[in-house]
């Protein structure tokens, strides 16, 4: 039996004149639809992901499709047995990904972004000799998984990329770049500031981790651990073909892909535990967590 919900991921970089009326209509049209989820409208366009059962799914991509802006945008579609948002949120703000350059140092991804590689030519070009593997996420979200070999930085925001790529890449401006991220929205900026900085050879992987994952030919190929999702499901499997954990428990080190929040809310930091762990320490990140929150 096919499931009953979808979720759908989605972005497009196009100009919106009104970003506040779009949003009113994105607000309007989901509540019509029953959608849940979170979308983001700004000047530079919109970006998405969504939840609904599947005629409303269905109904959502058409209208999206018919508004001339958004004709031919692409649908990241995944099956799901029940909604994977609790309530729906459609905000405008400044970008659609947060970079913060500012001052006319703003990255337009349809005036220079990097040249976009389909999974298979990513696969490809991974293999070559000196080709430096960039992820394009937060460190919470590489940790859960990641290309095998890939640089993934210690960042806690997108917008902290700009000052860790001049602290740290600033050697490797003659060497082939290739960055990923969930589902090529941030790639589309950062490999077109990675351009603007002087690297030479700068590609990204079209439609991210979700289309690799998908994709009838690399099946997510060397894509180690799970992909971090920003709903309910927090992790989603990609690699059908040589699948590996890269995720343990914080305490006894055992392999566990369980991602929780430390229990102590001041510290609320995200943690790896596996059950038997949580079911004996509690859910918290360390002893001093433990006891702060009292008992023990
Ligand atoms: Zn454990
Ligand atoms: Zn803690």
């Amino acid at each position: 039996m096919s499931a009953p919900f979808r979720i759908l991921l989605y972005y497009r970089y196009t100009q919106v004149d009104d970003p506040e009326g779009f949003a009113g209509e994105q607000q309007e049209l989901c509540e019509k639809l029953g959608l849940r989820g979170r979308i983001i409208v700004a000047a530079e366009g919109i970006n998405g992901t969504v939840s609904g059962e599947v005629v409303a799914t269905e109904a959502y991509m058409e209208a999206m499709n018919a508004d001339p802006r958004l004709a031919g945008i692409v649908f990241k579609v995944d099956p799901a047995d029940e909604h994977s948002f609790k309530k729906l949120s459609v905000k405008v703000r400044p970008e659609i990904v947060t970079l913060q350059l500012g001052g006319g140092g703003d990255i337009d991804p349809a005036a220079v972004t990097g040249r976009r590689l389909a999974p298979a030519e990513f696969y490809a070009a991974m293999k070559q000799e000196g080709t430096l593997v960039l992820d394009g996420r937060n460190k919470y979200e590489s940790d859960l998984g990641h290309f095998k070999g890939a640089v993934c930085p210690e960042v806690e925001n997108f917008r902290d990329f700009p000052e860790w790529i001049r602290e740290n890449l600033a050697d490797a401006k003659d060497r082939t770049i290739l960055t990923y991220c969930t589902g090529g929205i941030r790639c589309e900026k950062l490999s077109g500031f990675l351009l603007k900085e002087g690297f030479r050879n700068v590609a990204q992987l079209d439609g991210g981790i979700v289309s690799y994952g998908q994709d009838p030919e690399v099946q997510g190929r060397d894509f180690e651990g799970q992909c971090y999702v920003f709903d309910s499901r927090i992790g989603v499997p990609v690699n059908g073909t040589n699948p590996t954990v890269v995720a343990a428990c914080r305490i006894c080190g055992k392999s566990s892909e369980h991602y929780v929040n430390c229990a102590w809310k001041p510290c609320n930091c995200r943690i790896f535990l596996c059950f038997s762990c949580e079911k004996e320490a509690g859910r918290f990140c360390s002893d001093e967590c433990g006891r702060l929150a009292g008992g023990r």
